[in-house]
């Protein structure tokens, strides 16, 4: 098992995790760390009136001085979200920057609703092939990323998630995203996972090689939260392992789980049915 960074710096932003079904299916989505329990959640037809304890999160994030909202997923993409615009617009209205993580396969089609966000946009790139990217996510398609990306307005970041299928892949999934400008920089995610390590120390193992490669070949450029940050291509590439950075959020699930910590899994477990 890899050890947590337990020393946690003041809280930046909160998550808000739908549970629902995924239009992807990546092997090293955390969602599955605890299927048996998210499967049986699915809250992305429900408006979020709805939702338990979700203006209750919302005070705990203003009693925490956080302004940063990020609509994600924990077992599905937030543009599955049947009330995502009215979403976004609400926690504008209350004052919060809004912002998305997304695997993009919605996003040309909603790319209006997209770009109502004021924070953030992130999105997943794990491959440019067509079978290696069926190994990972479950699609041989691909989102428009020539269209979606130039025209995304928020800005914008690209996660590629380092894993068995794309290593080799690396540098040429970065210097594809480095061509376009609007993209702030890129995070190379390191596989995160609480109850399948074993399944992914292949992954986490490929993963440290590389960051060994590039951190002998490329100019590191500073630290993020712990995560160092390097120049490839000319874009910022930050290497994030989730569970040793610094950095420190409140995590809401659609469920009506409130989790003050950052490890999602851990806090999900804790926190639910409270
Ligand atoms: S896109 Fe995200 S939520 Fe969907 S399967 Fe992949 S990792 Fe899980």
């Amino acid at each position: 098992m890899i050890e947590k960074q337990r020393n946690r710096e003041k809280y930046t932003f909160a998550n808000i995790n739908l549970l629902g079904k995924c239009n992807a299916n990546c092997y090293f989505c955390l969602g599955k760390d605890i299927d048996e329990l998210l499967s049986l959640q699915n809250q992305t037809q429900i408006h979020f009136r709805e939702w338990k304890n979700f203006e209750r999160f919302l005070n705990v994030c203003k009693e925490n001085d956080i302004k940063k909202l990020y609509i994600t997923g924990q077992n599905t993409d937030a543009l599955v979200y049947k009330y995502f615009e009215e979403l976004v617009e609400y926690l504008k209205t209350k004052g919060f920057l809004v912002g998305i993580r997304t695997n993009g396969y919605l996003a040309e089609q909603k790319l209006n609703l997209i770009n109502k966000c004021n924070d953030e946009i992130g999105y997943s790139i794990h491959s440019l092939d067509p079978e290696k990217n069926y190994k990972i996510m479950g699609h041989r398609d691909f989102p428009n990323w020539e269209y979606i990306i130039p025209n995304t307005k928020p800005v914008t970041r690209v996660a590629i998630v380092v894993n068995r299928y794309n290593i080799d892949e690396f540098f040429d999934l970065v210097k594809y995203i480095s061509k376009f400008d609007n993209v702030s920089y890129i995070q190379a995610r390191r596989i995160s996972t609480d109850t399948r390590y074993e399944e992914m120390e292949e992954d986490i193992k490929l993963y440290e090689e590389l960051y060994n490669k590039v951190k002998n070949e490329f100019p590191k450029l500073r630290d993020f939260y712990s995560a160092e940050i390097f120049e490839i291509y000319g874009k910022e590439v930050c290497f994030w392992r989730t569970v040793q950075t610094t950095v420190n959020s409140i995590n809401y699930f659609t469920d009506g789980t409130l989790s003050e910590e950052y490890f999602v899994v851990e806090g999900y477990l804790k926190n639910m049915n409270k």
